[in-house]
């Protein structure tokens, strides 16, 4: 069993990009940092270098996510829902309905699963505690192509204000960050491993750098308890809209 800290934090899809970012950044504002994502051998080496705790976890097993939290001994402060991202860019006509409901399992399901088996311990947090959704632009805007993520993250946005809702009165403060492009592994992923595809959508733009989600994360989390950020829109100054971006820059790297 994992001991109990003062200040515990839950990164989910912590072995990459924003979750990796955020568990470093957490660790070195002075949490007890517990990680979790699939791929453990990542995750290990992050533990040993912030002095956090490294778990499996794929939140799109139930198993997976309860054998998650019975190791996790004690209350949380903060869990910071991240795992997820986008499976493809196919037309409703072309619907891909493999990659639709993965997505949905990760970005939609495995946050309520997380989150509704952390609960007790976010409840009984002494001090209140704090979760964090990881939305995206793409739960405010909608673009050619984008539909099976966007629901998926338009859902996020509908969760998150429902906790503020049946959790009023519970000291639990819940912020929903949506980041526009952010360069990681995300488009890596989306384009099943395709690096060609996937830096063209980073060509000729500064996107934002998975730090700087990570500080705002931070911003939120250190505010007073009596202070709730509701919903954080960051996008790269490039960047007007999902589908608007200034590429006149050149190499940027
Ligand atoms: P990333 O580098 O691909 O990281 C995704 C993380 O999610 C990885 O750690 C991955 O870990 C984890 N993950 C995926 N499926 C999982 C599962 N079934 N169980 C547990 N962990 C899982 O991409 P990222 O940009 O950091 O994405 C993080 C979040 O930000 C996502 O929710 C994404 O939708 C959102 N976001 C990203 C951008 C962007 O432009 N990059 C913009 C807006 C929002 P394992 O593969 O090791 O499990």
């Amino acid at each position: 069993m994992v001991e109990q800290q003062i200040k515990t934090a839950v990164v989910t899809g912590a072995s990459s990009g924003i979750g990796e970012a955020v568990a470093r950044r957490l660790a070195a504002d002075g949490y007890s940092v517990i990680l979790g994502a699939r791929r453990l051998d990542r995750l290990q080496a992050l533990a040993q270098e912030i002095g956090g705790i490294a778990l499996f976890l794929d939140v799109t097993d139930s198993t997976s996510v309860a054998r998650f939290s019975h190791q996790i001994d004690g209350d949380l402060d903060v869990l910071v829902n991240n795992a997820g991202g986008a499976l493809g860019l196919e037309s409703i006509a072309e619907f891909d309905e493999e990659k639709w409901f993965s997505m949905y399992q990760s970005n939609v399901l495995g946050l309520v699963r997380v989150t509704h088996a952390l609960w007790p311990k976010l409840g009984q947090a002494r001090n209140g505690a704090h979760v964090i959704n990881i939305g995206s632009i793409a739960g405010i805007e909608t673009y050619v192509g984008g539909a099976g993520y966007t629901a998926c993250k338009h859902a996020v946005r509908a969760i998150s204000e429902t906790m503020r809702l049946e959790w009023l009165g519970k000291r639990i403060r819940v912020t929903e960050i949506d980041p526009g492009l952010v360069e990681t592994e995300f488009s890596l992923v989306r384009f099943s491993g395709d690096k060609t595809r996937a830096s063209a959508v980073y060509a000729g733009m500064q996107p934002l750098r998975a730090e700087d989600i990570a500080e705002s994360v931070s911003w939120v989390v250190g505010l007073p308890a009596h202070v709730n950020v509701d919903q954080l829109i960051i996008k790269p100054t490039d960047q007007a809209r999902m589908d608007l971006v200034y590429r006149g820059r050149g190499n940027v790297s």
